[in-house]
């Protein structure tokens, strides 16, 4: 059982999939402060993710899935919580540990089996953490947005996914998107463009496998 109190020295560091996030703002709390990059349509607060706990056995797989297709050791860690507002889930770093936080009630695992859009947005969490935006290296929101949307695409293609079960959390994002999250077209052809990359050749034709 990890704590809310063993997260008040964390970074929470970028919100999954948001539409209308706002601006990014720093919380001082008792010890130090983290800072929180985005959120959907109030900016998360520590406040807002309670009863962090350890994730469900297929969550953890999926995680170490994605770690070993892209071969690095078992650094991401992941957890349950209860989320307040619609963040769906979250990229966290704690000291020199890396975090994806999932809402347990976007994340429904029935007879031990995980659904695309599951795996879809745990690897845009790992992606946020890949490309450096839980370490502030991420100039450009809507690009760091998109980035971890390509991310995530191409990790469902490489596990056999479709490109419509690459696509199947679209329908949840905001059409319009808002300052630090682009609008559902683009995230839908960046995550198209990570499945293209993703997909074996006669896969990306159109064959059947
Ligand atoms: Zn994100």
């Amino acid at each position: 059982m990890v704590t809310r109190r063993h997260f008040i020295s964390s970074m929470l560091a970028c919100a999954c999939c948001v539409p209308n996030a706002q601006t990014a703002s720093s919380v001082a709390t008792d010890d130090t402060s983290f800072q929180i990059l985005c959120g959907m349509r109030h900016t998360p607060t520590v406040d807002s993710i309670e009863n962090m706990r350890a994730a469900r056995p297929e969550a953890i797989r999926v995680i170490k899935w994605v770690a070993n297709l892209i071969g690095v050791r078992p650094v991401f860690e992941v957890l349950a919580a209860d989320f307040k507002r619609r963040n769906i889930a979250v990229a966290a770093t704690r000291g020199d540990h890396r975090y994806v936080i999932y809402d347990a009630k976007w994340f429904v695992f029935e007879d031990n089996r995980v659904s695309w859009y599951s795996i879809y947005i745990l690897a845009h969490e790992i992606g946020h953490h890949i490309y450096g935006h839980t370490h502030g290296f991420k100039p450009d929101q809507h690009q760091g947005e998109l980035d971890a949307d390509r991310f995530g695409g191409w990790v469902v293609a490489r596990l056999g996914g479709r490109l419509d079960q690459a696509l199947a959390f679209m329908p949840y994002l905001s059409e319009k998107g808002g300052k630090t999250h682009p609008p559902r077209n683009k995230r839908i052809e960046a995550t198209r463009k990570g499945w293209l990359a993703g997909a074996p050749s006669d896969y990306r034709l159109g064959f059947p496998r």
